[in-house]
C-alpha cells in the first residue's frame, strides 16, 4: 500500500522570517502547521541581519538578543566624499539571522501541531499538494514564505521583473566596525554601494543595483572596481557572494483552480494561497530592509486565515506604505531624473541647515516607520 500523503491545515514554504512569523502567529489556532525548509538549518540567507526598531516595537534588542549591536553612526559617501553622521539613538540593531530565527522557532515549538521540517526543498506544488523531495503534503492553506526564488510564487505565474534589485558583495571575516552607504548613481545607477554587517561576526562590502534591466552579472565587475578602489581590501582573498531582492508585489491572497468547500470556521475559502515577504515582493526597494516586512506580513497573513479581520488590515497597510516605497524609489532613485540630483546634493552633507533637517526627517521616516 503506498503510504498517504501527511494531510495540514497550513503548509508554509520557507522557514525565514515570514515563514516563522507567520507559524507563530498560528500557534493556538487549533490548525496543523508544517513549515517546509529547504536549507538544513534557520538563518542561512545571505542579509546583514539588522532590524529597526519596528521589528520589536518598544522593545531594545540588545536585551532581547545577546551580542545585538546598535548602530547610532552612519558614514554617508558621495562622489565628494565621506560624511560622519551621529544620532542620540539607534537606528539599526544587528540582531543576526539566526538569532532572530531562533527566537521565532522557539515560539513555533510553543504549539505541538507546529512543524518544522529541514532539508526539504519544495519542488512541484499543485492546487491540493506540495512535493518535497521526501514526500507530498496535502495542504487546505498555502504560504509562500519562501523568498525571492519563491516556488509558490512561481505556481501563480506571477511575474517577477518591475523592481528587482541585485546585491553582490565581498565578506571580509570580522565584525563590521562602521556602517557606510554610498550614494553613487553613476557606479550603481538605482541602487547604492554599502559596508555593513554580514548577520553577526562578518562584514559584507558590495553595491546592490535596482531595476528591470539589471542583471547580476553586470554588477559584479562595478562592485569589483569600486571596492579596490575605496577600500583597502585585497579581493582575490575574499569570498564573494550575491543574492536577488524582490520588490515586485502584485498581491497577497490568491487562488488556484479549486474550491476548497465551504463550511469551516477558518478565513475565506475564496482564497487559500498567499504570499508574505520577500516572495510577495514586499522588500522595500529604497532602503531593502525586508525583514520587518516578512515578520509583519507573516503575522498578516496568519491572522487572516485565523479569521482575524486585524490580517487584512495589516495587509492593506503594507500594501499602501510599499506602493509609496515604490514611488519614492522609481522617482528619486532615476538617475535621468533631477530628483536623484537632489539626494546627491543633500548626502554631500548632511550635518547642518536645511540639508540635515531634509535628511533627519527622511530618514528617520524609513527606519522608525
Ligand atoms: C545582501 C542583503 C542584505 C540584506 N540586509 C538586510 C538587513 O540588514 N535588514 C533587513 O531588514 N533586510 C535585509 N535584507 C533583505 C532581507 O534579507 C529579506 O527581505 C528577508 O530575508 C525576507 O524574508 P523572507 O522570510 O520573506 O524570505 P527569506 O529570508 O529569503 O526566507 C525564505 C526561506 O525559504 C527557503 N526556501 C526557498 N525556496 C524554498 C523551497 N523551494 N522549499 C523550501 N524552502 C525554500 C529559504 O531557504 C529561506 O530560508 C537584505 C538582503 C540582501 C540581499
Amino acid at each position: 500500500m503506498p503510504n498517504p500523503d501527511e494531510s495540514y491545515d497550513v503548509v508554509i514554504v520557507g522557514a525565514g522570517p515570514g515563514g516563522l512569523s507567520c507559524a507563530k502567529n498560528l500557534a493556538g489556532s487549533g490548525l496543523s502547521v508544517l513549515v517546509l525548509e529547504k536549507s538544513p538549518d534557520i538563518g542561512m540567507k545571505i542579509c546583514s541581519g539588522e532590524i529597526s526598531s519596528k521589528v520589536f516595537p518598544g522593545e531594545d534588542p540588545t536585551k532581547k538578543f545577546k551580542g545585538a549591536q546598535e548602530w547610532r553612526r552612519v558614514i554617508v559617501g558621495t562622489k565628494k566624499g565621506k560624511t560622519q553622521i551621529d544620532f542620540d539613538h539607534p537606528f539599526l540593531w544587528t540582531v543576526g539571522r539566526y538569532e532572530l530565527e531562533s527566537h521565532l522557532r522557539k515560539e513555533c515549538e510553543k504549539d505541538a501541531k507546529i512543524a518544522i521540517r529541514f532539508s526539504e526543498p519544495v519542488v512541484g506544488i499543485d492546487s491540493e499538494r506540495v512535493r518535497t523531495i521526501r514526500k507530498t503534503y496535502r495542504y487546505r492553506f498555502l504560504v509562500g514564505a519562501d523568498g525571492s526564488f519563491s516556488k509558490v510564487r512561481e505556481f501563480l505565474e506571477l511575474p517577477m521583473e518591475d523592481i528587482v534589485g541585485y546585491a553582490f558583495h565581498y565578506v571580509v571575516p570580522k565584525p563590521a566596525d562602521e556602517f557606510r552607504v554610498y550614494w553613487l548613481p553613476d557606479t550603481f545607477p538605482r541602487g547604492y554601494g554599502y559596508m555593513m554587517s554580514k548577520s553577526r561576526g562578518a562584514t559584507m562590502i558590495g553595491g546592490a543595483m535596482g531595476g528591470t534591466d539589471v542583471l547580476h552579472s553586470r554588477l559584479a565587475p562595478r562592485v569589483k572596481s569600486w571596492v579596490k578602489e575605496e577600500f583597502d581590501i585585497d579581493i582575490s582573498k575574499h569570498k564573494c557572494e550575491g543574492f536577488k531582492g524582490n520588490a515586485d508585489f502584485r498581491g497577497w491572497r490568491f487562488r488556484r483552480d479549486k474550491d476548497p468547500g465551504a463550511g469551516d470556521k477558518h478565513a475565506d475559502y475564496s482564497h487559500n494561497i498567499f504570499l508574505v515577504g520577500d516572495a510577495a515582493g514586499l522588500l522595500n526597494p529604497v532602503t531593502t530592509e525586508g525583514i520587518f516586512y516578512a515578520v509583519k506580513s507573516g503575522e498578516g497573513v496568519a491572522k487572516h486565515i485565523r479569521n482575524d479581520p486585524e490580517g487584512k488590515r495589516i495587509m492593506d497597510r503594507m500594501e499602501s506604505t510599499h506602493r509609496a516605497q515604490v514611488f519614492l524609489f522609481s522617482v528619486f532613485s532615476n538617475p535621468d531624473l533631477p530628483f536623484c540630483r537632489m539626494v546627491e546634493w543633500v548626502l554631500e552633507n548632511p550635518t547642518g541647515g536645511i540639508r540635515k533637517r531634509i535628511f533627519d526627517f527622511i530618514f528617520w521616516r524609513f527606519f522608525d516607520g
